[in-house]
């Protein structure tokens, strides 16, 4: 597996991840399946990472000119990204990750 590829996959887990506690927590589904509106934000999610054409430069997405989350869906990933960072704070191989993610949607 290439770096790039790497890296992709490695966002897409942890945003898994954060959608996964959300989910679990806020919807009260079960921890293994998500509700129909969290799986449509995690397919949604996957076809951005999927396409972004920075993924692998240094470049973070907050200085990327491609607005890669229609506003509406930015909204709702706030809401997930806030509920479940602070769960995750205490696994630090995730932060980094975590930094970069919160920029997707600081633009
Ligand atoms: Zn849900």
């Amino acid at each position: 597996m290439d770096k790039i590829q790497y890296k992709k996959e490695q966002e897409l887990e942890t945003i898994a991840e954060m959608i996964n506690i959300y989910c679990r927590d806020i919807h009260k589904t079960d921890g293994t399946n998500l509700c129909p509106e969290c799986q449509d934000m995690l397919d949604y999610v996957k076809k951005r990472i999927a396409l972004c054409p920075r993924g692998g430069e240094a470049v973070s997405c907050g200085n990327c000119k491609t607005h890669c989350y229609a506003p509406k869906r930015r909204q709702k990933m706030r809401a997930i990204m806030n509920y479940s960072a602070s769960k995750m704070l205490l696994d630090s191989p995730i932060m980094a990750i975590r930094n970069k993610i919160a920029q997707w949607f600081l633009l």
